[in-house]
C-alpha cells in the first residue's frame, strides 16, 4: 500500500529549489533561497524534509564539504570534483574506475566517485 502524502508547498519547495541548481547546496543555502517567499519556513523544516528526500531517493548526500552536508537532486550516477578551498562541488562524467569484486561481501547498488582539490578560481586566486 502506498503511503498517502499530504501535498506540502514547503516539500514542494525545497524539492524545486534543490532541483533548480547545480550548485550540490547545503540546507542552509535552501532555507536562504526560501525563507523571504516563505516567512514561516524553519531550518528544521528543511533539513526534515531533505532527510525525507534522502530515504525517498530523490536527492543523495555527496557528503560533508567544509562541516556541511551538501545535496545533489542529480540522482544519475555521476561524479564530482570538491574544491576543499572555497567548498564547491563540480559534476563530472562518472568515471571509469575498475570495479573490484565485490560479489563476495554482497551486491553493489551505487557506487561513487569523489576528486579533491584545488577549483581553477581558488588557484588563481593563490597566484594573485
Ligand atoms: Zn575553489
Ligand atoms: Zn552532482
Amino acid at each position: 500500500m502506498e503511503k498517502v502524502r499530504r501535498y506540502s508547498p514547503k516539500r514542494e519547495a525545497i524539492l524545486a529549489c534543490l532541483r533548480s541548481t547545480d550548485s550540490h547546496p547545503a540546507a542552509e543555502w535552501v532555507y536562504a533561497q526560501l525563507k523571504p517567499s516563505i516567512p514561516d519556513l524553519s531550518l528544521a523544516t528543511v533539513y526534515r524534509n531533505l532527510a525525507q528526500f534522502r530515504q525517498d531517493g530523490s536527492v543523495t548526500v555527496i557528503g560533508n564539504v567544509n562541516g556541511e552536508e551538501r545535496y545533489d537532486a542529480d540522482t544519475h550516477p555521476h561524479s564530482h570534483f570538491i574544491c576543499r578551498s572555497c567548498g564547491k562541488v563540480a559534476d563530472l562524467p562518472m568515471s571509469r574506475v575498475e570495479m573490484p569484486d565485490t560479489a563476495a561481501l554482497g551486491r553493489t547498488d551505487s557506487c561513487s566517485v569523489t576528486f579533491y582539490g584545488c577549483c581553477n578560481a581558488c588557484l588563481e586566486k593563490k597566484k594573485a
